[in-house]
C-alpha cells in the first residue's frame, strides 16, 4: 500500500490531503489496520478505548453484548462485557462511547454492591437508559455472603436473580460470576444454566466463550495481562473483552476512586 501510494502521488501530484485519504482506505483493511493501529499495553485513556473499538470496526469485526452474538454471531466477532462492581455512574460513561462507535455490549450489575442499589431510582433510570441505547443488561451473581448470614449457594442465587428481574421487569437471560474464584468457581455456575434453564441462556465464563475457543481478554485488577485489546486487532476472529469501567478514565483515575 505504502508503495502504491507514493507511485500515485509521483505520478499524480496528488495534494497531501488526497494521499492521507488515500492512506485511510489502505488502513480499512483487517491485515492494515492489524498492523496499524498503536496503543500502550496498559492504557487506561476513555480515548484510546474509543479508538479501539472504532479500529475494531474497520478491521470488520461485529462488537456486540453476548445476546447480539448469540442471535447473529460473525465470523470476526467481539463480544463487550462490563462487570459493573461499585458504579452505575461510572458505566454510562462507557455506555455511551460504545454506543457511540456502533457497538452494543453487555452490563452486569450486582445487588450486594456497596456503591449502588438496583432498586434506587437513578439506578432505574441508568438501566432504562443503558437499554435504550441498544445494550444488554444482566446479572452479575456474586457469592459468599450466605456463608455469613445463613443460607445455600442456591438459595443466594436465587434471591439474586429474583431481585433483578424486579428491578429490570423481566426474566433474567444470562449472568457473569463476580470474584468467581472466591464464590463456588465456574462449576456452580455451569450448574445454575440446568437450574435456570427457563430463561438463562448463558454464562459469561462458558467454555465456549473462552480460550481457547475464543480469546478471553480482561482488565481485572487494572492489569491487561496480555496487553490492552487494542493489540489483538486481526489477530484472532472471536473475542470475549471483559472491562471494569472503574479503571477507565478521561484524564486521571482520581476521577473514579
Ligand atoms: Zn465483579
Amino acid at each position: 500500500m505504502t508503495l502504491n501510494t507514493a507511485t500515485k502521488s509521483t505520478l499524480s501530484g496528488d495534494t497531501p490531503a488526497a494521499i492521507a485519504s488515500d492512506q485511510g482506505s489502505a488502513a480499512a483493511t483487517s491485515s492494515e489496520t492489524a498492523s496499524t493501529f498503536q496503543i500502550e499495553p496498559q492504557d487506561y485513556s476513555l480515548d484510546g478505548y474509543a479508538a479501539t473499538l472504532a479500529a475494531y470496526k474497520t478491521a470488520g469485526y461485529s462488537v456486540t453484548s453476548f445476546a447480539e452474538y448469540l442471535e447473529n454471531p460473525a465470523a470476526q466477532h467481539l463480544i463487550l462485557r462490563h462487570d459493573i462492581d461499585n458504579s452505575l455512574e461510572q458505566a454510562m460513561r462507557v455506555a455511551h462511547i460504545d454506543a457511540e462507535n456502533g457497538c452494543s455490549s453487555t452490563f452486569f450489575l450486582r445487588i450486594h454492591a456497596r456503591g449502588y442499589n438496583l432498586l434506587e431510582l437513578p439506578s432505574l433510570l441508568r438501566i432504562r437508559e443503558l437499554t435504550q441505547l441498544g445494550h444488554e443488561v444482566q446479572l452479575h451473581l456474586e457469592g459468599g455472603i450466605h456463608d455469613w448470614i445463613g443460607g445455600s449457594p442456591l438459595d443466594s442465587a436465587n434471591q439474586q436473580r429474583r431481585i433483578f428481574e424486579e428491578a429490570v421487569g423481566r426474566k433474567l437471560g444470562g449472568f457473569s460470576s463476580h470474584e468467581p474464584a472466591r464464590m463456588g468457581g465456574i462449576d456452580f455456575a455451569n450448574s445454575l444454566l440446568t437450574e435456570w434453564s427457563d430463561s438463562v441462556r448463558y454464562h459469561a465464563y462458558e467454555a465456549r466463550f473462552m480460550s481457547p475457543n475464543m480469546k478471553y481478554l480482561s482488565d481485572s485488577s487494572g492489569r491487561w495481562r496480555e496487553g490492552h485489546f487494542g493489540l489483538w486487532i486481526g489477530k484472532e476472529p472471536l473475542l470475549q473483552v471483559l472491562t471494569h469501567p472503574i479503571w477507565w478514565y478521561e484524564r486521571v483515575p482520581a476521577e473514579n476512586y
